[in-house]
């Protein structure tokens, strides 16, 4: 078992302690200087860097929500001028106001160190051959496993969102032994090797690292059994950094988190209390080295827990539960996130459609299908049943277009819709995960 940095990973907690504070400060100065949001927020609460003397001070610093991020759209939460940012990326590319990330020269260098553990706790070495099946392009989550897959040495494939026939293909050609994906990717996988009757014994494949979307225990025995692999979780959050920010040992009892580069928290969604270790509650993250994009105390909207208890595997660093659900009403489909208030904005711009919805989350098989119940205008009377379907058609290719996957449309009447969200929610996710 592979540890990458060991003086980091294996660090005594007092020695991370110390480190972690003096990151601290120097992150709030940076922020305070740079960033007019931060100053702004410590100035209304009377708030300056060198008030935080310990961890426990710095509890007294406000949140950072998402909310936050979407109002300073493009740049202004960057902490260093334009001409300092080599990478741009960003949140999700679905919705109208993404939030836009920016990564220096160092940050990149940071970040591909730090996906580089979690691939050398997986025992992934450059002797393996590494299929990154994430999309690439603004998303993050493909670029962050492919430049710490690079710097272990590992035989790169980015073979990004191709059909599922190719990279199967791709995976017994190549002979890839790594798979990158989400974990529900990997199950259809599965199903379409089984279909063309492809043994999975046959081929080179042995482990899987999945991210980019809730997955469960029982999902874990389904992959493995299927794929004959075994599998690691990872942990990212693409307004950080994307993958990165913790991963499974072979222990497989919860993701080590880079404290040193990354300060945890769990609090109270209600109170924003601090929670202690043990306790589920929303994870909050802090960035300890983030030149572009730093952020202070960011409300991740993960559920999880965390441990500070010693892992068998020697790491001193905190592990973090597999994350159990979101806070928000966040669509995870695909390894998209859909937020429903994008949904809301598409139908307000089509004509004939009321911004009435219910959002139907289903798996078929191994496929996730998001079906949109949709409310028909009052005044648009079709007539003919091949209208009805032209509009309904219209409002798909529209939908899917926009939000980046697949949707199925049904049309109702208004009425019918609006008893419906009376007695249920607007989002329904029947996905057993
Ligand atoms: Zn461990």
């Amino acid at each position: 078992m592979a540890i990458l940095d060991t003086r980091m990973e294996c660090c005594p907690r007092e020695e991370l302690e110390q480190l972690q504070l003096e990151r601290l400060q120097s992150v709030l100065n940076r922020v305070y200087k740079n960033v007019a949001f931060y100053r702004g927020l410590f100035d209304a609460r009377s708030i300056v860097p060198e008030d935080v003397c310990a961890i426990a001070d710095f509890q007294k610093l406000p949140f950072t929500t998402r909310a936050d991020l979407a109002a300073n759209y493009p740049y202004g939460m960057f902490a260093v001028p334009l001409r300092e940012v080599v990478r741009i990326h960003t949140v999700t590319d679905t919705t109208d106001t993404p939030t836009v990330v920016g990564y220096s020269a160092h940050d990149l260098r940071i970040w591909a160190g730090l996906v580089a553990r979690f691939l050398s706790a997986a025992d992934v070495t450059r002797d393996d051959v590494i299929q990154i099946s994430f999309r690439y392009g603004l998303f993050s989550g493909a670029f962050g496993l492919h430049q710490g897959a690079e710097q272990i040495g590992a035989s790169v494939i980015p073979a990004s969102s191709e059909h599922t026939d190719r990279q199967i293909r791709i995976m017994q050609d190549y002979r890839t032994s790594v798979l990158v994906s989400t974990p529900s990717f990997a199950l259809l996988l599965a199903d379409r090797m089984e279909a063309l009757g492809i043994d999975p014994k046959r081929l080179v494949l042995k482990r899987g690292l999945f991210g980019g979307e809730i997955w469960s225990e029982a999902t874990r025995s389904r992959i493995e059994q299927r794929l004959l692999i075994e599998t690691f979780d990872n942990y990212g959050v693409s307004e950080l950094m994307g993958p990165g920010i913790a991963g499974e040992c072979r222990e497989r009892s919860g993701l080590h988190i880079c404290e040193d580069h990354i300060l945890p928290e769990i609090i109270d969604p209600q109170t924003g209390d601090a929670l202690p270790a043990g306790r589920t509650g929303e994870l909050v993250l802090t960035t300890l080295s983030r030149e572009a994009f730093p952020l202070v105390r960011y409300r991740t909207g993960d559920l999880a827990s965390l441990t500070y208890e010693p892992c068998a595997c020697g790491r001193t660093l905190a592990r973090m539960s597999r994350v159990e659900r979101r806070l928000d009403d966040i669509i995870i489909v695909k390894g998209i996130n859909i937020v429903p208030q994008q949904i809301e904005k598409i139908l307000t711009d089509i004509e004939g459609v009321e911004p009435v919805y219910r959002v139907i989350v289903e798996r078929d098989g191994n496929r996730d299908r998001l079906t949109l119940h949709a409310a028909v205008s009052e005044h648009v009377f079709f007539d003919e049943i091949k209208h009805h379907a032209a509009f309904a058609e219209r409002l798909r290719t529209e939908l899917s277009r926009r939000l980046g996957l697949r949707v199925e449309v049904k049309l109702m009447e208004k009425r019918t819709l609006d008893r419906e969200l009376e007695t249920g929610p607007r989002v329904v996710d029947t996905r057993t995960l």
